[in-house]
Protein backbone atom coordinates (compact mmCIF):
# COMPACT_ATOMS: atom_id res chain seq x y z
CA UNK A 1 0.00 0.00 0.00
CA UNK A 2 1.43 3.37 -1.20
CA UNK A 3 0.13 6.24 1.45
CA UNK A 4 -0.29 9.26 -0.38
CA UNK A 5 0.02 11.98 2.02
CA UNK A 6 -0.61 16.20 0.84
CA UNK A 7 1.82 17.71 3.60
CA UNK A 8 4.98 16.65 1.31
CA UNK A 9 3.49 17.92 -2.09
CA UNK A 10 2.11 21.12 -0.26
CA UNK A 11 5.55 21.87 1.70
CA UNK A 12 7.11 21.55 -1.97
CA UNK A 13 4.80 24.15 -3.71
CA UNK A 14 4.52 26.41 -0.49
CA UNK A 15 8.41 27.09 -1.13
CA UNK A 16 7.37 27.57 -5.21
CA UNK A 17 4.17 29.52 -4.12
CA UNK A 18 6.71 31.93 -1.75
CA UNK A 19 8.53 32.66 -4.82
CA UNK A 20 6.16 33.66 -7.42
CA UNK A 21 4.84 36.16 -4.52
CA UNK A 22 7.95 37.62 -3.95
CA UNK A 23 8.19 38.39 -7.60
CA UNK A 24 4.70 40.13 -7.80
CA UNK A 25 4.04 44.27 -7.97
CA UNK A 26 1.12 43.53 -5.07
CA UNK A 27 1.15 41.47 -2.19
CA UNK A 28 -1.97 39.09 -2.63
CA UNK A 29 -4.54 39.74 -0.17
CA UNK A 30 -7.59 36.67 0.85
CA UNK A 31 -10.94 38.18 2.66
CA UNK A 32 -11.83 35.51 4.58
CA UNK A 33 -15.99 36.27 6.06
CA UNK A 34 -16.94 34.05 8.63
CA UNK A 35 -20.30 34.17 10.19
CA UNK A 36 -20.73 32.54 13.86
CA UNK A 37 -17.76 30.40 15.62
CA UNK A 38 -17.58 26.92 14.37
CA UNK A 39 -15.09 25.17 16.17
CA UNK A 40 -13.92 23.17 13.05
CA UNK A 41 -13.94 26.44 11.33
CA UNK A 42 -11.77 28.21 13.73
CA UNK A 43 -9.75 25.82 12.79
CA UNK A 44 -10.10 25.85 8.63
CA UNK A 45 -9.55 29.48 9.23
CA UNK A 46 -6.29 29.50 11.48
CA UNK A 47 -4.73 26.79 8.56
CA UNK A 48 -5.70 29.39 5.94
CA UNK A 49 -3.86 32.29 7.92
CA UNK A 50 -0.91 30.64 8.54
CA UNK A 51 -0.19 28.75 5.28
CA UNK A 52 -1.35 32.42 3.18
CA UNK A 53 1.30 34.51 6.10
CA UNK A 54 3.88 31.84 4.95
CA UNK A 55 3.96 32.16 1.39
CA UNK A 56 4.22 36.42 2.08
CA UNK A 57 -0.37 36.53 1.16
CA UNK A 58 -2.17 39.33 3.19
CA UNK A 59 -5.01 37.18 5.58
CA UNK A 60 -7.80 39.28 6.72
CA UNK A 61 -10.77 37.86 9.05
CA UNK A 62 -14.06 39.61 8.78
CA UNK A 63 -16.62 37.75 11.12
CA UNK A 64 -20.01 38.16 12.38
CA UNK A 65 -22.40 36.61 15.30
CA UNK A 66 -24.68 34.28 14.21
CA UNK A 67 -27.35 36.84 14.66
CA UNK A 68 -26.02 39.01 11.49
CA UNK A 69 -28.73 40.42 9.51
CA UNK A 70 -27.68 38.50 5.68
CA UNK A 71 -27.78 42.05 4.18
CA UNK A 72 -24.88 43.12 6.62
CA UNK A 73 -22.76 40.49 5.22
CA UNK A 74 -23.83 41.30 1.69
CA UNK A 75 -22.28 45.04 2.22
CA UNK A 76 -19.13 43.99 3.12
CA UNK A 77 -18.86 41.42 0.20
CA UNK A 78 -19.83 44.74 -1.97
CA UNK A 79 -16.80 46.73 -0.16
CA UNK A 80 -14.43 43.87 -0.60
CA UNK A 81 -15.53 43.71 -4.24
CA UNK A 82 -14.28 47.38 -4.49
CA UNK A 83 -11.44 47.43 -2.77
CA UNK A 84 -8.39 47.23 -4.96
CA UNK A 85 -6.11 45.65 -2.63
CA UNK A 86 -8.54 42.31 -2.14
CA UNK A 87 -7.77 39.78 -4.79
CA UNK A 88 -9.97 37.09 -3.16
CA UNK A 89 -12.90 36.57 -1.27
CA UNK A 90 -14.25 33.56 0.21
CA UNK A 91 -17.09 32.77 2.47
CA UNK A 92 -15.96 29.95 5.48
CA UNK A 93 -18.74 27.57 4.88
CA UNK A 94 -21.43 25.93 6.60
CA UNK A 95 -22.96 29.41 7.79
CA UNK A 96 -25.66 28.89 10.65
CA UNK A 97 -28.91 27.51 9.15
CA UNK A 98 -30.74 31.13 8.97
CA UNK A 99 -27.59 32.50 6.69
CA UNK A 100 -28.95 32.71 3.09
CA UNK A 101 -25.01 31.16 2.17
CA UNK A 102 -26.25 31.50 -1.74
CA UNK A 103 -27.61 35.26 -1.32
CA UNK A 104 -24.05 36.25 0.07
CA UNK A 105 -21.88 33.88 -2.62
CA UNK A 106 -24.09 35.60 -5.58
CA UNK A 107 -22.38 38.92 -4.29
CA UNK A 108 -19.02 37.87 -4.85
CA UNK A 109 -16.51 39.10 -7.97
CA UNK A 110 -16.30 36.26 -9.59
CA UNK A 111 -12.71 37.45 -10.30
CA UNK A 112 -11.92 37.34 -6.18
CA UNK A 113 -14.39 34.04 -6.33
CA UNK A 114 -11.17 32.04 -5.42
CA UNK A 115 -13.23 28.94 -3.75
CA UNK A 116 -15.25 28.71 -7.16
CA UNK A 117 -18.41 28.72 -5.88
CA UNK A 118 -20.29 31.52 -7.87
CA UNK A 119 -22.68 30.71 -10.99
CA UNK A 120 -19.59 32.28 -13.03
CA UNK A 121 -17.09 30.05 -11.80
CA UNK A 122 -19.63 26.59 -11.70
CA UNK A 123 -20.17 27.02 -15.36
CA UNK A 124 -16.58 27.78 -16.10
CA UNK A 125 -16.39 24.56 -14.55
CA UNK A 126 -18.74 22.98 -16.78
CA UNK A 127 -17.74 23.78 -19.51
CA UNK A 128 -13.75 23.25 -19.16
CA UNK A 129 -12.46 27.09 -19.52
CA UNK A 130 -9.91 27.79 -17.44
CA UNK A 131 -10.83 29.79 -13.66
CA UNK A 132 -10.84 29.31 -10.36
CA UNK A 133 -12.07 26.11 -9.62
CA UNK A 134 -13.28 24.81 -6.11
CA UNK A 135 -10.06 24.30 -3.44
CA UNK A 136 -11.18 20.73 -3.01
CA UNK A 137 -11.30 19.90 -6.01
CA UNK A 138 -8.20 21.00 -7.40
CA UNK A 139 -6.41 19.47 -4.19
CA UNK A 140 -7.63 15.92 -5.01
CA UNK A 141 -6.64 16.61 -8.89
CA UNK A 142 -2.87 18.34 -7.49
CA UNK A 143 -2.81 15.03 -5.44
CA UNK A 144 -3.47 12.39 -8.07
CA UNK A 145 -0.89 13.98 -10.33
CA UNK A 146 1.83 14.74 -7.90
CA UNK A 147 1.64 10.97 -6.91
CA UNK A 148 1.74 9.75 -10.53
CA UNK A 149 -1.60 8.52 -11.21
CA UNK A 150 -2.92 9.40 -14.25
CA UNK A 151 -6.82 9.73 -14.29
CA UNK A 152 -7.25 9.21 -18.52
CA UNK A 153 -9.16 6.49 -19.14
CA UNK A 154 -9.42 5.44 -15.68
CA UNK A 155 -12.98 4.41 -13.84
CA UNK A 156 -13.26 6.86 -11.32
CA UNK A 157 -16.47 6.68 -9.02
CA UNK A 158 -17.02 9.90 -6.97
CA UNK A 159 -19.23 9.20 -3.80
CA UNK A 160 -20.95 12.85 -2.69
CA UNK A 161 -23.38 14.75 -5.13
CA UNK A 162 -22.32 17.97 -3.15
CA UNK A 163 -21.79 21.65 -4.99
CA UNK A 164 -18.71 22.18 -2.72
CA UNK A 165 -17.45 18.75 -3.43
CA UNK A 166 -18.69 15.50 -5.46
CA UNK A 167 -19.57 17.75 -7.67
CA UNK A 168 -16.70 19.40 -8.79
CA UNK A 169 -14.33 17.13 -8.21
CA UNK A 170 -16.43 14.87 -10.62
CA UNK A 171 -16.50 17.49 -13.46
CA UNK A 172 -12.69 18.45 -12.98
CA UNK A 173 -11.43 14.54 -13.91
CA UNK A 174 -13.94 14.11 -16.29
CA UNK A 175 -12.54 16.81 -17.83
CA UNK A 176 -9.22 14.71 -17.48
CA UNK A 177 -10.70 12.20 -18.97
CA UNK A 178 -11.80 9.53 -16.70
CA UNK A 179 -15.04 7.47 -16.84
CA UNK A 180 -16.81 9.11 -14.09
CA UNK A 181 -19.41 7.52 -11.83
CA UNK A 182 -21.64 9.35 -9.18
CA UNK A 183 -22.95 8.21 -6.18
CA UNK A 184 -25.11 9.29 -3.31
CA UNK A 185 -26.98 8.35 -0.58
CA UNK A 186 -30.04 6.45 -2.46
CA UNK A 187 -27.29 4.70 -4.48
CA UNK A 188 -28.46 1.00 -4.04
CA UNK A 189 -25.65 -1.61 -3.49
CA UNK A 190 -23.17 1.23 -2.69
CA UNK A 191 -20.43 -1.60 -2.37
CA UNK A 192 -20.52 -3.11 -6.06
CA UNK A 193 -20.56 0.50 -7.33
CA UNK A 194 -17.01 1.48 -6.00
CA UNK A 195 -15.56 -1.57 -6.29
CA UNK A 196 -16.11 -1.18 -9.48
CA UNK A 197 -13.70 1.86 -9.41
CA UNK A 198 -9.89 2.30 -10.23
CA UNK A 199 -9.92 5.70 -8.38
CA UNK A 200 -12.50 5.81 -5.83
CA UNK A 201 -12.78 9.41 -4.33
CA UNK A 202 -15.18 9.86 -1.36
CA UNK A 203 -16.87 12.76 0.25
CA UNK A 204 -20.02 12.09 2.35
CA UNK A 205 -18.69 13.24 5.75
CA UNK A 206 -19.91 9.95 7.13
CA UNK A 207 -17.09 8.73 9.55
CA UNK A 208 -16.19 5.17 7.99
CA UNK A 209 -18.67 4.63 5.74
CA UNK A 210 -16.23 2.47 3.20
CA UNK A 211 -14.78 -0.44 4.75
CA UNK A 212 -12.68 -3.53 3.33
CA UNK A 213 -16.24 -4.77 1.22
CA UNK A 214 -15.98 -1.43 -0.92
CA UNK A 215 -12.84 -1.81 -2.19
CA UNK A 216 -10.37 -3.83 -4.10
CA UNK A 217 -6.29 -4.57 -4.43
CA UNK A 218 -5.76 -2.76 -7.04
CA UNK A 219 -7.73 0.36 -5.93
CA UNK A 220 -6.69 3.96 -5.29
CA UNK A 221 -8.43 5.64 -2.43
CA UNK A 222 -8.87 9.30 -1.62
CA UNK A 223 -10.63 10.49 1.17
CA UNK A 224 -11.42 13.66 1.27
CA UNK A 225 -13.96 13.17 4.68
CA UNK A 226 -13.18 14.84 7.84
CA UNK A 227 -15.10 14.42 10.12
CA UNK A 228 -14.47 14.84 14.47
CA UNK A 229 -15.62 11.96 15.99
CA UNK A 230 -16.07 10.88 19.53
CA UNK A 231 -17.01 7.46 19.41
CA UNK A 232 -15.23 4.66 21.26
CA UNK A 233 -15.21 2.78 17.64
CA UNK A 234 -13.05 5.79 16.03
CA UNK A 235 -10.78 6.58 18.68
CA UNK A 236 -9.31 3.10 18.60
CA UNK A 237 -9.30 3.30 14.95
CA UNK A 238 -7.07 6.22 14.93
CA UNK A 239 -6.15 6.35 18.64
CA UNK A 240 -5.50 10.13 20.14
CA UNK A 241 -6.84 11.88 16.93
CA UNK A 242 -10.42 13.54 16.82
CA UNK A 243 -10.68 13.69 13.10
CA UNK A 244 -11.32 10.84 10.68
CA UNK A 245 -11.88 10.58 7.04
CA UNK A 246 -15.47 8.63 5.37
CA UNK A 247 -12.80 5.38 4.61
CA UNK A 248 -12.13 2.96 7.73
CA UNK A 249 -8.24 3.96 7.12
CA UNK A 250 -7.10 0.97 9.71
CA UNK A 251 -9.39 -1.54 8.15
CA UNK A 252 -8.82 -0.68 3.78
CA UNK A 253 -5.56 0.57 3.95
CA UNK A 254 -3.71 -2.84 3.27
CA UNK A 255 -6.79 -4.12 0.91
CA UNK A 256 -5.58 -1.22 -1.63
CA UNK A 257 -2.89 0.05 -3.82
CA UNK A 258 -2.59 3.58 -2.37
CA UNK A 259 -4.82 5.60 -0.09
CA UNK A 260 -4.90 9.16 1.80
CA UNK A 261 -4.60 9.30 5.46
CA UNK A 262 -7.15 11.52 7.12
CA UNK A 263 -5.61 14.36 8.77
CA UNK A 264 -2.57 15.14 6.30
CA UNK A 265 -4.47 13.77 2.80
CA UNK A 266 -6.77 15.86 0.66
CA UNK A 267 -6.98 18.19 4.11
CA UNK A 268 -3.64 19.95 2.89
CA UNK A 269 -3.99 20.73 -0.61
CA UNK A 270 -7.35 22.22 -0.12
CA UNK A 271 -5.69 25.11 1.35
CA UNK A 272 -3.00 25.01 -1.20
CA UNK A 273 -5.57 25.30 -3.68
CA UNK A 274 -7.10 28.24 -2.25
CA UNK A 275 -3.51 30.07 -2.46
CA UNK A 276 -2.85 28.87 -6.08
CA UNK A 277 -6.55 30.20 -6.54
CA UNK A 278 -5.35 33.53 -5.28
CA UNK A 279 -2.47 34.41 -6.95
CA UNK A 280 -4.37 33.19 -10.27
CA UNK A 281 -6.55 36.34 -9.35
CA UNK A 282 -4.25 38.67 -8.67
CA UNK A 283 -3.37 38.30 -12.22
CA UNK A 284 -6.87 37.58 -13.42
CA UNK A 285 -6.95 40.91 -11.64
CA UNK A 286 -4.56 42.49 -13.70
CA UNK A 287 -5.85 41.43 -17.70
CA UNK A 288 -8.54 43.13 -19.47
CA UNK A 289 -11.27 40.65 -18.40
CA UNK A 290 -10.06 42.03 -14.60
CA UNK A 291 -9.98 45.68 -15.66
CA UNK A 292 -13.41 44.61 -17.59
CA UNK A 293 -15.36 42.68 -15.33
CA UNK A 294 -16.54 39.17 -16.59
P1 LIG B 1 -22.43 17.34 2.15
O1 LIG B 1 -23.12 16.93 3.39
O2 LIG B 1 -22.80 18.62 1.50
O3 LIG B 1 -22.62 16.18 1.04
C1 LIG B 1 -22.47 14.84 1.40
C2 LIG B 1 -22.77 13.96 0.19
O4 LIG B 1 -22.54 12.61 0.58
C3 LIG B 1 -24.20 14.06 -0.32
O5 LIG B 1 -24.20 14.10 -1.73
C4 LIG B 1 -24.85 12.80 0.21
O6 LIG B 1 -25.83 12.23 -0.66
C5 LIG B 1 -23.68 11.83 0.25
N1 LIG B 1 -23.90 10.81 1.26
C6 LIG B 1 -24.28 10.98 2.54
N2 LIG B 1 -24.43 9.79 3.15
C7 LIG B 1 -24.17 8.85 2.24
C8 LIG B 1 -24.16 7.44 2.26
N3 LIG B 1 -24.49 6.75 3.36
N4 LIG B 1 -23.86 6.78 1.13
C9 LIG B 1 -23.55 7.46 0.00
N5 LIG B 1 -23.52 8.80 -0.08
C10 LIG B 1 -23.83 9.50 1.03
O7 LIG B 1 -20.87 17.29 2.49
P2 LIG B 1 -19.61 17.97 1.73
O8 LIG B 1 -19.58 17.51 0.32
O9 LIG B 1 -19.56 19.40 2.00
O10 LIG B 1 -18.40 17.32 2.53
C11 LIG B 1 -18.19 15.93 2.52
C12 LIG B 1 -17.04 15.60 3.46
O11 LIG B 1 -15.86 16.23 2.99
C13 LIG B 1 -17.22 16.11 4.90
O12 LIG B 1 -16.64 15.18 5.78
C14 LIG B 1 -16.43 17.40 4.92
O13 LIG B 1 -15.98 17.73 6.21
C15 LIG B 1 -15.29 17.02 4.02
N6 LIG B 1 -14.58 18.14 3.41
C16 LIG B 1 -13.24 18.03 3.34
C17 LIG B 1 -12.50 19.00 2.73
C18 LIG B 1 -11.03 18.81 2.64
O14 LIG B 1 -10.33 19.75 2.39
N7 LIG B 1 -10.53 17.58 2.80
C19 LIG B 1 -13.11 20.21 2.20
C20 LIG B 1 -14.56 20.21 2.24
C21 LIG B 1 -15.27 19.19 2.84
P3 LIG B 1 -27.23 12.96 -0.98
O15 LIG B 1 -26.89 14.04 -1.97
O16 LIG B 1 -28.06 11.89 -1.56
O17 LIG B 1 -27.73 13.50 0.31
Amino acid sequence: MKLLEGKPIRDKRRQELADVVKQMPVTPKLAIIQVGSREDSNAYIKQKQIFGESIGCVVELFSFPDTVEVEVVVEMVKKLNSDVSVHGIILQLPLPPQIDAQKIIATIDPLKDVDGLTSVSTKYLWENKPWHRPATARGVSTLLRESGISVSGKKVVVVGRSSLVGKPVALLLLHQDATVTIAHSKTPDLASVTRGADILIVATGVPGLITQGYVHQDQVVIDVGINLVTGQKYEEEVPGRLFTGDVLFNEVKDKVLAITPVPGGVGPLTVLSLFENLIDAVKLLSTEAGKNGV
